[in-house]
């Protein structure tokens, strides 16, 4: 059955079809947001259904970024809840990128321009509405990165110019962040792994709505070196933990450092206190943890990223 999409009310002229509920929760398929669940409980509070305009596209643009994750998007009152102490716009200079990415996965995808901007992409781009499409189209144009065509019923032909595929590629090779953190450590260490799964992981995700994934996330079939750059390309900071000297970690942060990606590298207390890490990394951004006191570490890790990622300044 098709519904007005409770996040954003159909803004760019899709539609919403109501899947079979999850475990009591709403299930929705919506040519803007993707799909997705929402709660009853959430369904029913005011803040959910008096969002802003910005806000309700923020949303959107968050959901349509989350389908290609492995997990579901669950909007409950507690993930709206994290979602409203953290959302930003994306800025014009991102819808830009974003627009850019889009044309240029089309044509590398299926060899022609793209016909039209759907739904789907104007939520990938990140707009508030309609106009800021329009505009953001024209910027775009006028900054010599794409070319289309526009007639009365909208716009058509998308293109990329010389200089949109030149910044299509400095994307895709690393230069700009995406939406998730690479864990580089030594696998096997119990203290270790257990930082990582029980602190790590979940607070980030907590505190930022980030996800922090390690190779083992990701490993699928394939030569392990190569997922792992892509891995390291994709993300948009890399954390790297040099408790054990791990040479592995050692060359994915020179990986990630030659990228111009953020890192940051972590290190046991009484290790960085009593051996410092190499004499290249030491004078680096580096938070030291442990494990008596994780609260003060993630705190110290949290204040790290977000300045170093410019998030919610
Ligand atoms: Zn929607």
């Amino acid at each position: 059955m098709s519904i007005r999409c409770p996040i954003c009310l159909d803004a760019f002229g899709g539609t919403c079809e109501e899947l079979p509920r999850i475990s009591q929760a709403t299930a929705l398929n919506c040519d803007q947001c993707g799909r997705f669940s929402v709660s009853g409980s959430l369904l029913a509070t005011e803040a959910f259904n008096a969002m802003s305009e910005p806000l309700r596209a923020a949303l959107s643009h968050r959901l349509r970024l989350a389908q290609n994750q492995s997990e579901f998007p669950v909007l409950t009152t507690t993930s709206f809840q994290d979602f409203l102490d953290s959302w930003k716009l994306t800025t014009p200079a991102e819808q830009i990128r974003n627009l850019i990415e889009i044309i240029g996965d089309h044509l590398v995808q299926t060899g022609v321009r793209l016909p039209r901007l759907t739904p789907a992409h104007c939520a990938r781009i990140g707009s508030v509405n309609i106009q800021r499409i329009r505009q953001i189209l024209d910027d775009a144009e006028t900054g010599g990165w794409i070319r289309y065509r526009i007639h009365s019923g909208g716009v058509d032909r998308l293109d990329l110019t010389l200089t949109g595929w030149n910044e299509y590629e400095a994307n895709k090779v690393g230069l700009r962040p995406g939406n998730y953190g690479f864990i580089a450590m030594k696998f096997g260490d119990p203290i270790l792994e257990e930082l990582c799964r029980d602190v790590i992981k979940p607070k980030l995700k907590a505190a930022l709505n980030i996800d922090v994934v390690d190779l083992r996330d990701v490993s699928r079939a394939g030569v392990i070196d190569n997922l792992m750059r892509e891995q390291i390309r994709e993300a948009g900071f890399v954390l790297v933990d040099l408790t054990h000297d791990n040479y592995g970690a050692y060359w994915e942060a020179g990986y990630a450092e030659g990228l111009g990606k953020p890192v940051i590298y972590l290190c046991e207390q009484s290790k960085f206190d009593e051996f410092k890490t190499h004499f290249d990394t030491n004078h680096l951004t580096t938070v030291t943890w442990d494990r008596s006191d994780d609260e003060a570490f993630i705190a110290q890790l949290t204040a790290t990223l977000k300045r170093s990622l410019g998030l919610f300044a």
